[in-house]
C-alpha cells in the first residue's frame, strides 16, 4: 500500500447559523467550508472547490442575504488560487478533482479546474440539474453549468484514484445522490473525509441524518458505511463542518 506525501486543510472561508448562535451564543465557533489538498506521487488532488471564487469580498453580493443570515465570511485570501500560490503550485499542477457533491459551498471554483479530471458520484449532475423543490436551494446551476468546460467522471461506486490505495474516493449517498468522501493514507496518519456525509460529531455518534438529506434512509445507511470504513481503515474520520473536528485535526496547514 502507497501513500499519499503530503495533505493540507486550506484556511476556509466560514459561517455562522443563526440557530447556532441562539444555542451557543454569540461566541459559537464559525463553521468551515473547507477545502483539501493532497500531494500523491502521480498528481494533485482537489477534495472540494469551497465558494465561487468570483464572490471572494462580497459574499452578499453574490449569493444575496443567505449569505448575511449565516455571516459568511469570505475573502481574497480564502480563494483556492491564493492558497496554491502560497504553497509553490499553480492551478495547473492540480490534476484530478473531487467534488463531495455539488451544493453551492462545495462546487464554487470547480470552473477553475478545466484541464483536471472531476470525479462526481452518479446522479449528482443529474439531480444538481433539476432538484427538488425543498432541496434546490443550495444548488446554483452557474457552479456546474456546461461552458465551464469541466471534465466530469461520474463515479457509481468506490474509486481508488491512483490504483494504490493512497486516495480513495467512497461513494456514500444520501445527503445528495453523488456524495463522495475521500479516504487519504498519509506516511503518519490517515483521514477520512466526510462533505456532508455528515455535518456535526454528534449526529455521527448518534447516527443521525440532517433534515436536508435527499434521502434519509440511504443516507443512514452512508453513516453506517462510513463507520465501517473508519473501522476497516483505521482512519480518522474528519467531518467538514464540524468546527471541533477543524480543532481536533488541527485546522489548516500540513498533514503527513
Ligand atoms: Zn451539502
Amino acid at each position: 500500500m502507497s501513500r499519499a506525501a503530503r495533505m493540507w486543510a486550506l484556511e476556509p472561508a466560514t459561517y455562522q447559523s443563526p440557530a447556532q448562535v441562539a444555542l451557543l451564543g454569540e461566541g459559537a465557533p464559525r463553521i468551515p467550508f473547507p477545502i483539501y489538498l493532497v500531494e500523491h506521487a502521480d498528481g494533485l488532488v482537489l477534495y472540494d472547490a469551497g465558494l465561487d471564487p468570483d464572490h471572494a469580498g462580497d459574499p452578499v453580493g453574490g449569493y444575496g442575504e443567505m449569505a448575511e443570515r449565516i455571516r459568511i465570511d469570505f475573502r481574497h485570501e480564502h480563494l483556492v488560487e491564493h492558497h496554491l500560490d502560497r504553497l509553490g503550485f499553480t492551478l495547473a499542477d492540480v490534476t484530478t478533482v473531487v467534488a463531495s457533491h455539488l451544493h453551492f459551498d462545495h462546487a464554487g471554483a470547480l470552473k477553475r479546474f478545466p484541464h483536471a479530471t472531476t470525479y462526481v458520484g452518479a446522479g449528482e449532475l443529474e439531480y444538481a440539474r433539476a432538484p427538488e423543490r425543498f432541496a434546490s436551494t443550495w444548488f446554483r446551476t452557474e457552479d456546474f453549468d456546461d461552458r465551464h468546460g469541466i471534465a466530469w467522471t461520474e463515479l457509481s461506486g468506490d474509486r481508488d484514484l491512483f490504483g494504490d490505495g493512497a486516495v480513495t474516493a467512497l461513494h456514500l449517498p444520501g445527503h445528495t445522490p453523488g456524495s463522495l468522501a475521500l479516504l487519504v493514507r498519509l506516511r503518519g496518519q490517515s483521514f477520512i473525509l466526510t462533505g456532508d456525509v455528515v455535518h456535526t460529531r454528534g449526529a455521527y455518534d448518534a447516527e443521525i441524518h440532517y433534515h436536508g438529506d435527499v434521502d434519509s434512509v440511504a443516507a443512514r445507511a452512508s453513516l453506517r458505511r462510513l463507520a465501517h470504513h473508519e473501522r476497516a481503515s483505521a482512519a480518522q474520520v474528519w467531518i467538514a463542518h464540524d468546527p471541533e473536528d477543524w480543532e481536533r485535526y488541527g485546522g489548516a496547514g500540513e498533514k503527513r
